[in-house]
C-alpha cells in the first residue's frame, strides 16, 4: 500500500510547517499581462483555477530548486507570482475581513506548457495539462506576515540567467489581495492551509534546459535551474 504524504511548506524562520490544503491560482490579475496574452479589454473579473498539491516543490533559502523539463511540450513558460498563504477561510468572505485571513506570503511559479494552455483556449478545452504538471508550482517556504510589513510597496521581478524578463510593482494588480480572498470564496469556502497563486506581471516567456531562473519581491527570492 502506498503511504499518505500531507503536504505541508516550512515556514521561514521557524521549525513549524505550514499544512498545505489546497492551491488555486489566478489567471489575468495584471493588465499588461492580460494585453500580452491576447485579451483586448481589461478583465472584469478574475478567473481562478487549481493546480494539484503536489505540484509544489520548495528549496531552503539560498538553494537552488532544480525544475525538471517536463513532457508534452515545446514551450515551457515561466511566471512569477506572489501567493497568498491562507490561516483562516469562509464563505462569502467581505473584503475588509479578508486581510485576517493572511497567515504569509511566499514567492512562486506558476510553470505553464504555453503550447498545451493556447490549443485548450482554442479548442474550448480545460487547463489542467498546461498547469498542473508534476513540479509545475515551485515555491518559497512561507514568510509570516508580520515579518513583512513593507511587501506591499515591493516589486515582483524574475530575471532569467541574469537577464530581468519580468519587472512591475505589486499595486499593478487588478485585484489586491483581499479582493481575491473575497472574490474566490464567493466560489469555494476557504480554509486555513489554502495557497492563492495572485498572478503574473507582463514578460512571460519561454525557458530551456539549463536556464536559471531568480524571482524576487522585497526579501522573498527563489531561485531555479530547469534541468
Ligand atoms: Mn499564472
Amino acid at each position: 500500500m502506498h503511504s499518505i504524504l500531507p503536504i505541508s511548506l516550512p515556514i521561514a524562520g521557524s521549525q513549524d510547517r505550514f499544512p498545505v490544503r489546497r492551491v488555486f491560482c489566478v489567471g489575468r490579475n495584471y493588465a499588461a499581462h492580460a494585453k500580452e496574452m491576447g485579451m483586448s479589454e481589461k478583465p472584469q473579473a478574475p478567473i481562478f483555477f487549481y493546480k494539484p498539491n503536489d505540484a509544489l516543490v520548495c528549496a531552503q533559502a539560498g538553494e537552488i530548486l532544480k525544475i525538471p523539463y517536463p513532457p508534452m511540450t515545446d514551450n515551457l513558460h515561466y511566471e512569477i507570482e506572489l501567493v497568498l498563504a491562507l490561516q483562516q477561510g469562509g464563505k462569502n468572505i467581505a473584503e475588509a475581513a479578508a486581510e485576517n485571513c493572511i497567515f504569509g506570503y511566499a514567492l512562486g511559479l506558476d510553470m505553464t506548457r504555453r503550447d498545451l494552455q493556447m490549443a485548450a483556449k482554442k479548442n474550448g478545452e480545460p487547463w489542467d495539462m498546461a498547469k498542473g504538471f508534476d513540479h509545475s508550482a515551485p515555491i518559497t517556504p512561507i514568510a509570516p506576515k508580520k515579518t513583512m510589513p513593507d511587501l506591499w510597496g515591493q516589486s515582483l521581478s524574475l530575471a532569467v540567467d541574469g537577464v530581468t524578463r519580468q519587472n512591475a510593482p505589486l499595486s499593478d494588480m487588478i485585484w489586491r489581495a483581499p479582493e481575491l480572498i473575497a472574490a474566490l470564496s464567493r466560489y469555494v469556502e476557504l480554509k486555513p492551509g489554502d495557497l492563492i497563486f495572485t498572478g503574473t506581471p507582463e514578460g512571460v516567456g519561454a525557458v530551456k534546459k539549463g536556464d536559471r531562473l531568480n524571482g524576487r519581491c522585497g526579501r522573498l527570492e527563489i531561485q531555479a535551474e530547469i534541468s
